[in-house]
């Protein structure tokens, strides 16, 4: 028998050449111990949102549904979906960036109406919402002492997610982001029952978007699938979905920002966003994720558009540590070659690569033009500096003062002059 096959294998005396070892620099570190473990039943096509009660009739008829407070309304959306669930209670009132006590009102509703599942309806805030309504319907806790890693006892009710962005990728990952009232800062709620059961991936429901929020939950959807390929905890698994996240969103997001109706477009970026999902569910996100917030809970900036100004200065950065994996990302984004082959030449290819995709979705890269305030940068760099949870996935070491050579540089759209 062919020993490819399942024959008895022998000991080769010399690998084959190029096969001996990985080349230098693709992974961070040996590959560490890990568990790639992704539960949830993704179900894409034009129209499924319109069959929902067929793909979630494992979970129950008696659905909580929850939503933003006004698309799903103002788009049809929500009362197709309640055609198809007559005994649901509603729930439509989750703000962007939700907070702790939406969700509970949440799960006091879905206790009160006896659902027998939660169905988020929404970007990353109403889906987000509704895994921690789902917790909190089984465990008689707050909200608050839900943040960090599997801190309920039972189960959670099932979940089932319709995104109507195409950036978070909430609807395949076991996280909610809350903003914890006590800090004023953006934590999470993690654990396995978190994952959404079931995902209905309906490019027609991502429609309506109008081109901004198209662009900055795009551009989350790319900084996912990037930082995920960086971090130290990524898997060979999830680097080869990010690849293809990022050849999709330069691939479609421009024409999905320019032909709203264009449904090829659409469903290119739920996938991948989608894929980004799966990528941070298991390699989490790094420093740009910590960054942003600032800029989203201090200014006001979409979360995606956020993660989009700090990429190109971080991503130089990151150049200098692991140039094979970003090497690897510039060609996924059909950059041009560089001129030079030295890290610095990398950073540069990558910087300026960034910089005109967010150009070409109608992005100004200086966070200045975006209402951001140089003079609190300095405060953020120093705040963020002494939170070690935001450097766990993150190549290079990062002090106060490079954090600050990068805020200042995503403030003016210009490449990152760091001192080696
Ligand atoms: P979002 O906050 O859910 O929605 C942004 C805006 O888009 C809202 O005004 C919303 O209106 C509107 N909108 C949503 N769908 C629309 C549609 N089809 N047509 C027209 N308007 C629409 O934005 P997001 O970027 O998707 O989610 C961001 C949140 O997700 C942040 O809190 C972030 O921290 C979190 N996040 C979570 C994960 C995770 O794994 N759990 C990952 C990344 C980010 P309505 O409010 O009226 O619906």
């Amino acid at each position: 028998m062919d020993p490819e096959w399942g024959g008895p294998l022998k000991k080769r005396r010399h690998a084959a050449p190029g096969f001996s070892k990985a080349p230098p620099g693709v992974y961070n570190a040996p590959m560490k111990t890990h568990t790639f473990h992704m539960p949830t039943r993704i179900i894409f096509g034009n129209g499924e949102a319109s069959r929902l009660a067929a793909h979630c009739a494992i979970l129950g008829r008696r659905p909580l549904v929850v939503t933003g407070r006004r698309s799903a309304r103002a788009t049809g959306l929500l009362d197709r979906v309640l055609a198809q669930f007559p005994e649901a209670a509603v729930f439509e009132a989750v703000e962007e960036n939700p907070g702790t006590a939406v969700c509970e009102d949440g799960a006091r509703l879905c206790r009160e109406a006896g659902c027998d599942f939660v169905l988020a309806l929404g970007g990353g805030s109403p889906m987000d919402a509704a895994k921690v309504m789902a917790v909190l319907a089984r465990n008689d806790v707050s909200c608050g002492e839900l943040f960090g890693s599997d801190k309920y006892r039972n189960t959670p009710l099932p979940i089932a997610a319709v995104p109507t962005t195409a950036g978070t990728g909430s609807e395949v990952t076991p996280y909610s982001v809350l903003v914890d009232p006590v800090s004023g800062m953006k934590k999470t709620v993690k654990g396995t029952g978190l994952f959404p059961v079931v995902a209905v991936l309906d490019p027609e429901v991502t429609v309506p978007m109008p081109p901004a929020i198209t662009v900055a939950t795009g551009l989350d959807a790319l900084s996912q699938a990037m930082e995920g390929f960086v971090s130290n905890a990524s898997t060979p698994a999830g680097d080869a979905l990010a690849l293809e996240a990022c050849r999709l969103v330069r691939r479609c997001l421009p024409v999905a920002a320019r032909e709203p109706d264009n449904l090829d477009a659409r469903g290119g970026m739920l996938q991948a966003a989608m894929l980004s999902g799966v990528v941070i569910a298991h390699s989490g996100t790094t420093v740009i994720h910590g960054m942003g917030y600032y800029y989203t809970l201090r200014f006001g900036l979409a979360h995606g558009l956020a993660n989009g100004l700090l990429f190109p200065a971080v991503f130089a950065f990151n150049a200098r540590h692991l140039p094979a994996k970003v090497a690897a990302l510039a060609d996924a984004l059909g950059l041009k070659p560089a001129s030079d082959a030295g890290p610095e030449a990398l950073a540069r290819r990558i910087h300026g690569g960034l910089t005109d995709f967010l150009r070409e979705v109608g992005v100004s890269p200086a966070a200045a033009d975006h209402g951001v305030d140089a003079s609190m940068l300095a405060g953020f760099a120093e705040e963020l500096a002494q939170d070690p949870y935001r450097f766990r996935n993150q190549p290079g070491t990062l002090d106060a003062p490079r954090l600050l050579a990068l805020f200042q540089a995503s403030h003016r759209g210009a490449f990152p002059e760091l001192s080696p």
